[in-house]
């Protein structure tokens, strides 16, 4: 279940969010639907990170998604006991 940034072309509030598969989130400020999707998988930064260095941005990104990675590892668990 990858997080998933994105930037409200409304008013331009950046934010992260957990999305299923084919689910569209609206914006967290302004509720508006007109979203632009940045990709952002855990441990895959874009250009404008690689600045800092990757221990620091994991350790910083895994305290902050640490409630997010159990909620993520229980899910995988149950989409890995379907049969596909
Ligand atoms: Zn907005």
């Amino acid at each position: 279940m990858p997080i998933y940034e994105y930037k409200c072309r409304s008013c331009g509030h950046q934010f992260e969010k957990i999305v299923k598969m084919s689910e569209a989130p609206d914006c967290e400020s302004c509720n508006s639907p007109d979203l632009e999707k940045l990709f952002n998988a855990p441990g895959i930064r874009t250009t404008k990170s690689q600045n800092r260095s990757s221990a620091q941005e994991r350790a910083s990104r895994s305290r902050v998604h640490k409630d997010i990675k159990v909620a993520e590892s229980d899910f995988l668990k149950k989409e890995l006991s379907h049969d596909h």
